[in-house]
């Protein structure tokens, strides 16, 4: 059988997909922590002061009709003889037209040129600087013409945004002297961050959804530095005013909201300045270090050989120290050779410059280190440059890089980020998938109590051909009892520092993916995934509610999600009201508005589904559910087929 990570595309026709995939860094040594937060703190640094110009550069006028409208943002800025010239040729282009995908009909745009510069004048006598303009927005009224004869034609305002990445381009040019004193790659990513955030001011500002005044974004208190000194006073000013601390009721905090009769506007709520000051963690949340170009950060495989006798924990701890017991105990075949290897991957960040290195004495890493580019990237032998840092990332080999050794993969992008306490990579992976074929079969599946998924595998005519389910083994249940004794000592106070579950749950999540799309990759089917949004407990103490408290049915459907994409697999959603509450022997499924006395089909006190039109009382099994999904699924085929004949014709 053919693993569904390998899928071929050869000679496909199928389009460019984008996945992301996160890949935990495993945690990194002091100095290496440092380098990427001060990194991190220098990006804040520049994108406020980015936003700081940027905002003595904009210019915004609003609508004559209705001034809670946009009519034009202008940003003007300064740029050389040079550049000017090459932007009078873009303003010299001819208008840029563009055809609607839908209709065929092909429009005239307002701008020539894709960053919108609307002119380019001489800002000094001598002429050798000039006044550039680029239009970010314009505003315009449109008119939707009635549908129904006594219906009245509605006016909507319309804001005309540019695209963040042409105004990443244009703040490049904007704010030159600010962006070059970066490293390059920082710089981009300084710019792109910058154009997305005046991008979403410009957008909420025009929004009627937001409430209130609109604050041009500022990233000034991301510095930890100033953050905690902010914090400290905050605290100092609430311990030395001895007013109470205000308090109000929702009622009053939040106007129009809730009725007279409501009680949930009686709760009470702390409103108070110094409070909401405190309230803000000393810990900012570290800019997020992107890498826009895809070559920005490596994936490297390294091999390291180890003396037999070093244990695998001071392997970790760098620590060369060579036991003669622990050589003793290895086995046979890494006796023999004396030496045994460590096989890892790294992510090489151009971040070096940020790193102060400590000395060669404390920086082991085993015997003859040697690196390989990871297949992604190309197959060349990776040369360790001093321009890198390497962070060892923490997945095993046999997981997310298992993906990674598709060669029909690139990195559009990529970023560290700090989240949970830790520096996750974030890959933006760019493939083309597979040419979807119309799946023959669709294979539902639902995730339960007594399996954690349970499959129902249905031809797209809607007969059901096989089924069956995934039980957890024995493996699983007793980690799961391992974490509910867990839980239970936290809830009694007792220590339970050091035991961790997230990455063992993880795993697990991933080998169930990974069997349910092997098993749509044998069958040719499309997968059709009961949608989790309300979990019925069974009884206390019982095994089953360990399974459920401890099972992250979210992180399974995302893991579905991006696997199937990167296989080539329709992947749909089932919403769990329709799997649960329809008949599986005639179809029937009641109005959850109506009252249950009305409806056509409902739950009684034993949990049993009772149909009122064709009479049958029984409880709806999981296979029953998945069965439903999968006929979801296959009425989403069919629309799906009959838009594509549409457009054809
Ligand atoms: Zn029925």
């Amino acid at each position: 059988m053919n693993p569904w990570y390998k899928s071929s595309t050869e000679g496909n026709t199928g389009k460019e997909e984008s996945v992301v995939i996160e890949l935990g860094i495993h945690d990194p040594a002091a100095w290496k922590r440092r380098a990427l937060e001060r990194a991190s703190v220098d990006v804040s640094d520049a994108i406020a002061r980015c936003m700081e110009r940027l905002r003595s550069q904009l210019t915004i006028t609003m609508d004559e009709e209705d001034d809670a409208f946009i009519r034009t943002a202008d940003l003007a800025f300064l740029v050389d003889e040079k550049r000017a010239e090459r932007f009078r040729n873009l303003l010299a282009q001819p208008l840029k037209q563009r055809q609607n995908k839908k209709t065929g009909e092909v429009a005239t745009l307002w701008y020539t040129n894709s960053y919108r510069l609307i002119s380019c004048e001489p800002a000094n006598e001598d002429g050798t600087r000039f006044r550039a303009v680029t239009r970010l927005a314009l505003g315009a009224w449109k008119v939707r013409e009635p549908k129904k004869e006594n219906e009245a034609a509605t006016r909507k305002h319309k804001l005309d945004l540019i695209l963040v990445k042409m105004l990443g381009s244009v703040i490049h040019y904007a704010l030159k002297d600010l962006i070059e004193p970066l490293p390059r790659l920082m710089g981009d990513n300084v710019c792109r961050q910058a154009a997305h955030d005046l991008v979403t001011y410009l957008a909420c500002v025009e929004s009627d959804k937001v409430r209130g005044e609109t604050s041009f974004p500022s990233t000034e208190d991301r510095n930890p530095e100033r953050r905690r000194r902010s914090y400290e006073l905050a605290i100092d000013a609430l311990v030395h005013d001895l007013t109470p601390i205000r308090r109000v009721t929702l009622r009053e905090a939040v106007p129009g909201t809730y009725a007279a009769d409501d009680p949930k506007g009686d709760k009470r709520i702390i409103q108070d300045e110094r409070w909401t000051e405190v309230m803000k963690s000393p810990f900012p949340k570290l800019a997020p270090l992107m890498f826009l170009c895809g070559d920005g950060i490596r994936l490297i495989q390294g091999v390291t050989a180890f003396d037999a006798g070093t244990s695998k924990a001071n392997r970790h701890r760098g620590c060369m120290h060579v036991s003669p017991y622990v050589r003793a105990n290895r086995p046979e075949r890494v006796r023999k050779h004396g030496i045994s290897e460590l096989r890892q991957w790294y992510a090489a960040v151009p971040l070096s410059e940020y790193a102060e290195r400590p000395p060669e004495s404390e920086r082991k890493r085993g015997l003859n280190l040697h690196f390989r580019s990871a297949p992604i990237q190309g197959d060349e032998p990776y040369v360790e440059r001093n321009g890198h840092l390497l962070l060892l990332l923490s997945q095993k080999d046999t997981h997310a890089f298992r993906t990674l050794r598709r060669r029909d993969l690139h990195i559009a992008q990529s970023q560290l980020l700090q989240k949970k306490g830790g520096w996750f990579l974030q890959l933006t992976l760019r493939l083309r998938t597979p040419a979807v074929r119309d799946p023959k079969r669709v294979l539902g599946i639902s995730f339960g109590l007594d399996a954690i998924a349970s499959w129902s595998l249905l031809s797209v005519k809607g007969k059901a051909l096989k089924q069956g389910a995934l039980s957890p083994n024995a493996q699983i249940l007793s980690f799961l009892v391992r974490k509910a004794e867990m839980e239970w000592d936290q809830k009694k106070g007792r220590w339970v520092g050091g035991r961790r579950f997230a990455g063992e749950l993880e795993r697990i999540a991933h080998d169930v993916a990974n069997s349910l799309l092997a098993l749509a990759e044998e069958h040719d089917a499309a997968l059709a995934v009961e949608n989790v949004s309300y979990v019925q407990k069974a009884g206390p103490d019982h095994q089953q509610n360990l399974l459920f408290s401890a099972w992250n049915f979210g992180q399974l459907t995302k893991i579905l999600e991006y696997k199937s994409k990167i296989a080539g697999r329709l992947n749909f959603y089932a919403s769990d009201y329709v799997t649960k509450f329809t008949c599986p022997a005639c179809g029937a499924i009641g109005n959850a508005k109506e009252p249950p006395a009305k409806r056509k089909t409902w739950r009684n006190e034993q949990g049993e589904l009772e149909c009122r039109k064709c009479g049958r009382t029984a409880p709806v099994l999981p296979h029953d559910r998945a069965a439903r999904a999968a006929r979801h699924g296959i009425k989403l085929i069919h629309d799906r087929n009959k838009r594509a004949k549409k457009r054809t014709g």
